[in-house]
């Protein structure tokens, strides 16, 4: 039997080059290779939890995102894009599974705890911030997923996931399975870091990404910016390829790894310059990323048909969810009618 796979991403911006490397690359590869059901979620609700002020952004999002979905060759034929708030099966089942965790294993969720330092909320925590991972249960078990493609980031919602299927099965019997979190070998190390340098990563509320949708001109002037060796001031010093962003991308993007190689050398000994690493930079990324943004302005011309694609995927989610949430109340001896 095909095995079920869901994904997800909040819709707080466009997507970037490093959610191509880190997440939707995979996320094609395993849509192409047949093995899986796929669903991806477009998780507005949780987006909202900590955006709540900005709803306009939240809801240009979805269809920003569902641009760079298709824009990298996510196709909803064989992959179901779904929007979070139209899947009312998802806060019923949270409700439910709130009742299978403890404000005291909520708290001691280590990703949780650190978001919660990060956004200042140590002396008193939203509920609903508290509580996203059990909703997140939800995401994952509403189409009975067993496998999650995440970052090392999310395990800890994985594993919370899972402790809540252990105990709704040994409550109610068996309803749900254990689904996998399933890391990208070295996530941590291969994050690919932001245009200014590699000790951060690209995110996209840094302000230090090249997105899925930049043209060919931002393209170049953000490779143009890009961190490099700042002891290398003239050509014909020896520069460093440690810790210089443009060398990591070339790592990353360029096929012919010979050229890398060469340019390495060269760079090292000194008497290649800076500009013309990054022109080479350029052509590498400009030949990778051009077809997805020109498929991706393809369809940010007819929003019509995009948005028709995620009405049928949410219709397609409400369907799986409907037959979940049927087998959960009759377990739950809440099916009276
Ligand atoms: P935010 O700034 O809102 O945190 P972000 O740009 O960091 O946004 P996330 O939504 O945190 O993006 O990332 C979702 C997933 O995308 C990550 O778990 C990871 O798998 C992948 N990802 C994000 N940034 C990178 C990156 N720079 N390199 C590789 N993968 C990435
Ligand atoms: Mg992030």
């Amino acid at each position: 039997m095909r095995k079920t796979l869901l994904t997800g991403d909040r819709p707080t911006g466009q997507l970037h080059v490093g959610h191509y490397v880190g997440s939707l690359k995979n996320r094609v590869m395993m849509q192409e290779s047949g093995d899986y059901d796929c669903f991806i979620l477009l998780a507005d609700v949780q987006a909202l939890t900590d955006n709540f002020q900005t709803p306009q952004k939240v809801r240009e999002s979805i269809f920003e995102v569902a641009l760079d979905y298709l824009a990298v060759g996510l196709d909803p034929n064989r992959t179901t894009i779904c929007i979070q708030s139209l899947i009312p099966a998802l806060p019923e089942l949270t409700i439910y599974f709130l009742n299978l965790v403890t404000v005291a294993r909520l708290e001691r969720n280590p990703t949780v705890k650190t978001e919660i330092a990060q956004k200042g909320f140590e002396k008193s925590v939203p509920a609903g911030f508290l509580c996203y991972p059990v909703s997140q249960a939800a995401d994952i078990l509403f189409c009975k997923a067993d496998v999650v493609p995440v970052g090392v980031d999310q395990l800890p919602m994985i594993e919370q996931t899972r402790e809540i299927v252990r105990s709704f099965n040994n409550y109610y019997g068996d309803v749900f399975n254990e689904p996998e979190g399933l890391i990208p070998e070295n996530d941590i190390e291969q994050r690919l870091p932001g245009i200014t340098g590699n000790d951060t990563k690209m995110s996209k509320s840094l302000g230090n990404a090249i997105y899925l949708a930049d043209d060919e001109q931002t393209l170049r002037a953000k490779i143009r910016q890009m961190y490099t060796d700042p002891q290398h001031l003239r050509v014909e010093d020896p520069g460093n390829i440690e810790g210089n962003t443009v060398f990591t991308y070339l790592d990353v993007f360029a096929s012919d790894k010979g050229e890398v190689s060469r340019l390495k050398e060269h760079y090292q000994q000194g008497g290649l310059g800076d500009v013309k690493v990054k022109d080479y930079l350029f052509e590498v990324m400009n030949a990778h990323f051009k077809p997805i943004r020109e498929r991706r302005s393809e369809f940010q011309k007819d929003p019509g048909y995009v948005m028709d694609i995620l009405k049928s995927g949410t219709e397609k989610a409400n369907e799986v969810a409907s037959l979940t949430l049927a087998e959960v109340r009759k377990a739950m001896k809440i099916d009276y009618f």
